[in-house]
């Protein structure tokens, strides 16, 4: 027990970004006899309409409708090609349906349209950053904090390209994708952290949440669930059970709507490891109930992801992936889709737990 007091204590961030869209709303536009006007100049009736759609297509952006606005929003770009909001919102509804090389495509062509809009200099630096193209992303973020260095998320912006700047630093020195069967050589690139297998099942406290302001009924069962689905992967490597009292708990589950106690305000959840000499000691995981962005909901699917990802910090993958369909990706996936863990994360977690 004296060594466990004297635990040397560490840090590990866990950085799970956000992204950032903002829908435009088209400016009211109106007719009048044959004549056609938008933001108070003549419009040909092709453009007039394609604003009517690109209104359409963001109320179905707004009601999470994402395959309607697809739908919408490609119509009015098929009447107006050179209508850079169309081509913005029409990114955002394809990246919302999964579809995030098309998306990166049609916001490309609307900054090259309409490069003073700022919500796709942060959209599309968010779509980079998904599909782990993170140098990409940083000078594309970093032309938003120079255009609009007094918009309201300019702060949040550049605490993204810090985040960013350290993946990008740990990328250069791990041969990242050496091993397709696992990341194992990725998330232990910077030491190896494990539980002593005399500590499993590891008891796992989870907080009531109903105080926490936005926090969502549910969500300690969906916490559950992913707990189990690790557990089940790497067939009991790692197993636990959910105690009642916080004391004498292993891994403590906590909830906030405050994400500036985090280490980098652009996250989503942090995990802090604590560790004495024959491995880990503690775990705790604090999870944010609001989204960082208003235009991503923290849906069902998005906690899954969060919860997946932070339970694989806790268990011992300190470091990240750049490849977007592992649980350990850097990033949170800006399509609103279910995540089971894969072959991938299973493979890493045994090995984890296997490796002498
Ligand atoms: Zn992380």
């Amino acid at each position: 027990m004296a060594a466990k007091n004297k635990a040397k204590t560490y840090l590990l961030g866990a950085s799970l970004l956000s992204l950032t869209l903002s829908p435009f709303f088209a400016a009211p536009s109106f007719a009048e006899g044959e004549q056609y006007f938008l933001n108070n100049k003549p419009v040909s009736k092709d453009q007039y309409q394609a604003a009517i759609f690109l209104q359409e297509g963001v109320k179905f952006l707004h009601a999470n409708n994402n395959r309607d606005a697809v739908v919408k929003l490609k119509q009015a770009a098929d009447l107006s090609p050179g209508f850079a909001e169309v081509h913005h919102n029409l990114g955002i509804a394809l990246a919302k349906t999964g579809q995030v090389k098309e998306a990166i495509s049609e916001l490309e062509l609307a900054r090259n349209l309409n490069p003073n809009l700022d919500s796709t200099w942060m959209s599309l630096g968010g779509l980079y950053q998904t599909e782990g193209r993170i140098q990409d992303a940083i000078v594309t973020y970093g032309e938003f904090v120079k255009r609009f260095p007094a918009h309201k998320d300019a702060k949040k912006v550049s605490d993204l390209i810090m985040g960013l700047q350290k993946e990008a630093s740990k990328e250069s020195r791990v041969t990242s994708g050496g091993s397709l069967q696992d990341y194992y050589a990725e998330v232990t690139a910077h030491g190896r952290a494990r539980w002593p297998a005399s500590k499993m099942p590891l008891k796992v406290f989870i907080a009531p949440g109903k105080n926490t302001p936005n926090f969502k009924a549910g969500s300690e069962d969906l916490l559950k669930q992913s707990f189990m689905d690790w557990q089940n992967v790497s067939k009991g490597a790692v197993s636990f059970e959910f105690v009642e009292s916080e004391k004498n708990s292993d891994i403590q589950c906590t909830w906030t709507n405050d994400s500036s106690k985090f280490k980098n305000a652009a996250e989503a959840g942090e995990t802090q490891l604590f560790s004495g000499k024959n491995g880990l000691v503690k775990g705790s995981i604090a999870f944010l109930t609001v989204p960082l962005m208003p235009d991503m909901p923290l849906t069902q699917n998005r906690l899954r992801l969060i919860f997946l990802h932070e339970i694989g910090h806790v268990i011992g993958m300190a470091g990240h992936t750049n490849n977007p369909k592992d649980a350990m990706f850097f990033s949170i996936d800006v399509a609103d889709s279910w995540r089971d863990l894969t072959e991938r994360d299973a493979t890493t977690a045994i090995r984890l737990y296997s490796e002498p």
